[in-house]
């Protein structure tokens, strides 16, 4: 491996305390180390507000690990690589401690000037410690200077563009990397080796042979204990602003000329352009949304949305939203992208299903039991794979016509060895690849689409609200607005990839 593939780094993190440092961070950095990814040319400063020693905080690093991975070979040595500052984000003096603290460190591992701010804690401190980090000097060094910064980028798209202002003074937009998580998903970038790799789909990706797009992305869980957070975001914000566009994005850009981050990314962009803007009198036309009530998820049962921890009685807030995008370009019009997204869901999972029109001519008609469209099923989570559907003669004298299912499991067997988003992301961005994280252009178009929508919701009280059950796949609502156009939504949580 290179010294590009195995990048130096002094990793700032704020919010080393956190649920996700615990979670995903450690246990991301402990693979790329085991794999040779990242070499004793590394360093963690962990930055929260208890105070810790560096002793206690390499424990807290280790047993996040054992938790999550269930190993620790070599985890002293990793271990030994954290270092912890006690910080509250506003204090001058403290951003002065850790300047020295970064020198030091960086003269002791060899690591060039590297440094990695990582941003995993709420949203509204980002503007503050990117200041901070200018003002006190932080960002003035001989190597790489990068912001990882967390969801949620705004609120709306008047606060993404303050936010996005604030950190510009210290960083450049090539310096900032704004996590997608879904953007680090295996099949997610799949998506365009999918598309650009197969001489069978290409010419096929096109409002001549598609006749609907279903990006589903459901959930089990309910709010747990984020029901403060959640009031004030919804799913729209959550889930469509971010992680559905995106995936809409990919599925429906141009070939880029070249698998550059620019160019991927300015063909990306084009797509949210062509996204057909709705007026208000438009929205509940092209969108619905919903609210679970009580009911039973995998045989238990469970709340409504209105009686979780931290959240209105009366809540207006969506945990469900349906949409249909019409993207209005050469290659798409009139080919209807149905996205839909919740919590308290009948099953987890991310999938996308790619309906192919209809022959032209059905020479096998039979009105007892008509042909199935070809399919194209991209298994995004938990099972990772892709699912073509076709129809074959069954075996035997008879002329039956059944659906046959050509499946592509990446992670059949051994599910723990597929690379977690985190992972890469955090390789991507110490190798200075922004191509999985979105850029400026795409945050503002997002928001900017997405806030004529949450302008008439938080303005109209919906009456129906809750209007499904726990453990259902949504409201009625949602098949109401495919039924307009003579569509509706495959069973996506039937669509199990069989793993051998
Ligand atoms: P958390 O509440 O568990 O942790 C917050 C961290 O911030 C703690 O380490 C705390 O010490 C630190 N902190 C808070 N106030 C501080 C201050 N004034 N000065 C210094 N440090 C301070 O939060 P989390 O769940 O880890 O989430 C962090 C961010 O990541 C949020 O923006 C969240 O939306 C985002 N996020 C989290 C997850 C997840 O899985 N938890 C997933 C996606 C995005």
């Amino acid at each position: 491996m290179s010294n590009k593939q195995r990048p130096s780094a002094l990793i700032m993190l704020f919010g080393a305390t956190g649920d996700l440092a615990k979670r995903k961070l450690y246990p991301s950095l402990y693979r790329l180390y085991k794999k040779g990814r990242i070499t004793e040319r590394f360093a963690v400063v962990g930055v929260a507000r208890r105070p810790l020693t560096n002793e206690e905080f390499q424990k807290h690093v280790k047993d996040s690990i054992l938790t999550h991975i269930g190993e620790n070979t070599e985890i002293d040595q990793f271990a030994s690589h954290f270092y912890y500052h006690s910080h509250d984000v506003t204090n001058t003096q403290s951003y002065r401690d850790l300047k020295t603290l970064a020198e030091q460190l960086d003269e002791k591992y060899s690591l060039e000037g590297n440094r990695l701010f990582y941003l995993a804690m709420a949203p509204e401190f980002f503007g503050t410690i990117a200041e901070h980090l200018k003002s006190e000097g932080l960002t003035d060094t001989r190597g790489y200077k990068r912001l990882v910064i967390e969801k949620p980028f705004g609120h709306n798209f008047e606060s993404a563009q303050k936010l996005n202002d604030r950190i510009r003074t210290a960083f450049a937009e090539d310096e900032i990397y704004r996590i997608d998580h879904y953007l680090g998903k295996e099949m997610v970038q799949n998506i365009e080796v999918i598309r650009f790799a197969n001489a069978i789909f290409e010419p096929l990706w096109n409002n001549r042979y598609i006749s609907n797009i279903q990006v589903t992305s459901s959930e089990t869980l309910g709010v747990e204990e984020r029901g403060r957070y959640y009031e004030t975001s919804g799913a729209l914000r959550d889930m469509v602003q971010n992680h559905m566009l995106q995936m809409v994005a990919l599925l429906a850009m141009e070939p880029p000329i070249r698998l550059t981050t620019e160019e991927i990314r300015s063909e990306k962009v084009r797509v949210l352009r062509s996204l057909r803007a709705m007026s208000k009198e438009e929205v509940n036309e092209y969108f619905v949304r919903g609210q679970y009530g009580a009911g039973e998820v995998n045989g238990e049962d469970v709340v409504g949305y209105r009686n979780e921890l931290n959240v209105d009685p009366e809540s207006n807030t969506e945990t469900y939203v349906a949409g249909k995008l019409m993207i209005d370009n050469f290659r798409w019009a009139g080919v209807p992208f149905y996205i839909r997204t919740g919590k308290r869901m009948a099953a987890k999972s991310t999938k996308i299903v790619v309906q192919f029109k209809d022959i032209p001519m059905n020479l096998y008609y039979n009105p007892a039991e008509p042909l199935q469209p070809n399919l194209l099923i991209i298994h995004i989570q938990p099972e990772e794979g892709i699912t073509l559907h076709l129809n074959a003669k069954k075996s035997g004298k008879s002329s039956t016509i059944i659906p046959v299912r050509l499946n592509f499991a990446n992670k059949s067997v051994d599910r723990m060895n597929t690379p977690e988003a985190y992972e890469k992301l955090l390789y991507d961005s110490m190798r200075g690849d922004a191509t999985n994280f979105t850029h400026w252009d795409e945050v503002a178009l997002s928001w900017k689409f997405v806030d004529v929508i949450s302008d008439v919701w938080e303005n109209t009280k919906e009456k129906s609200f809750p209007n499904y059950p726990a453990g259902s796949m949504g409201p009625k609502c949602a098949d109401e607005l495919l039924q307009k156009d003579g569509n509706f939504w495959w069973d996506v949580e039937k669509f199990v990839i069989e793993t051998c």
